[in-house]
């Protein structure tokens, strides 16, 4: 027997992961009907994975749901807020009934992490798509923003970088990775992790916040030009993974520098703080488990600049990723 659309989303989606006392009404009506706690106020980001496009065709099911939600996550991160809910939009080429149970049980492993209900969403066939749009609390007034950088803000960023993009190049066979390396870069491709207890932590305590996707130079390049400063970057700071230190014998250094200040999908956040805040800063990444760099300064003035220690300037070869200006290629070229 043929199965529907409404089987697929009774089987696969409906009272699934954390099921929340906030949600008057979930799946099944027209729309969801959601509670805001008193005081807070809702913030709401979406984002799109288009097969071929974010992810390599042979990605495995299971790593799409989970990275669906996950950049999400990095983006309520970035705003400092705390996940409640979330909404799917699912195009799929076909009822690959294997491939919706990989798909939903990475969906809702990462969901249960975070405490997230689904909450609604629409299923259609087409060309495989995945659109989540996903909602999250901050006190009112609180959450944060780009627009707040200031002159003499150190700037920082979250673990390592250029690793999603190094993984690509592997996959696309312009890399060898030696030892264990390859899976490493494979997780850090397709199942990183949003640093979203660390967002909320530093609600407050940051000027400005982003979350790197695009590649370090053209989200710091957000967060500077909607602030109106300038920064210098140091690039013996930039932190680089075990992973992408072992690579700098095969590519060069000045390919692996480039990935970390420009390859995508890194979902790390950066931003910007007083000097005053290293400390707590440092104390809070620690205590959240994350490893966190203090990379450069801001500026006055519009330019970003990377510099070496001994004040000579580093061009990075590429910029950040736009779909629109890289338009046709492939995730392969996404670097
Ligand atoms: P409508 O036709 O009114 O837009 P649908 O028939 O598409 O509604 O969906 C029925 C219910 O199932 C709705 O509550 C919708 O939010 C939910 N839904 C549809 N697709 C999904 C999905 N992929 N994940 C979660 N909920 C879904
Ligand atoms: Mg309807």
């Amino acid at each position: 027997m043929a199965i529907s659309e409404f089987d697929i989303i009774s089987r696969f989606f409906d009272g699934r992961g954390p099921q929340r006392a906030d949600v008057t009404r979930g799946i099944g009506d027209d729309g969801a009907v959601l509670r805001v706690p008193p005081g807070q106020e809702l913030v709401a980001v979406l984002d799109t994975l288009v097969k071929g496009v974010h992810f390599p065709d042979n990605t495995p099911a299971e790593a799409i749901g989970y990275k669906a939600l996950a950049v999400n996550l990095s983006d309520l991160a970035a705003m400092g807020a705390e996940p409640a809910w979330f909404s799917l939009g699912l195009t799929l080429p076909g009822r690959d009934m294997g491939w919706l149970e990989q798909f939903s049980a990475g969906l809702f492993g990462l969901a249960g992490r975070h405490g997230l209900q689904l909450v609604g969403g629409d299923t259609t066939r087409g060309p495989l798509t995945v659109t989540i749009q996903a909602h999250g609390f901050v006190p009112c007034g609180g959450a944060c923003s780009r627009a707040g950088a200031r002159e003499g803000d150190d700037v920082y960023v979250t673990g390592t970088l250029g690793d999603a993009g190094l993984a690509l190049m592997a996959i696309a066979g312009r890399y060898r990775v030696a030892g264990s390396g390859g899976e490493y870069l494979r997780d850090r491709l397709e199942r990183p992790v949003p640093r979203v207890a660390l967002g909320m932590a530093l609600r407050g305590l940051v000027h400005a916040m982003v979350d790197v996707s695009d590649g370090l130079l053209a989200d710091l390049g957000h967060v500077l030009r909607a602030s109106g400063v300038g920064a210098r970057i140091s690039v013996e700071r930039i932190p680089l993974s075990g992973a992408m230190q072992a690579a700098r014998n095969e590519l060069g250094e000045r390919q692996c520098l480039d990935l970390a200040l420009s390859a995508g999908d890194d979902y790390e956040l950066c931003f910007t703080a007083p000097p005053s805040s290293r400390g707590e800063i440092m104390r809070l990444a620690e205590a959240h488990g994350c490893f966190c760099s203090r990379i450069g300064v801001v500026e006055s003035g519009g330019r970003l600049e990377c510099m070496w220690e001994d004040g000579r300037v580093y061009r990075c070869g590429h910029k950040g990723y736009d779909h629109f200006a890289d338009a046709g290629r492939g995730p392969d070229e996404k670097q």
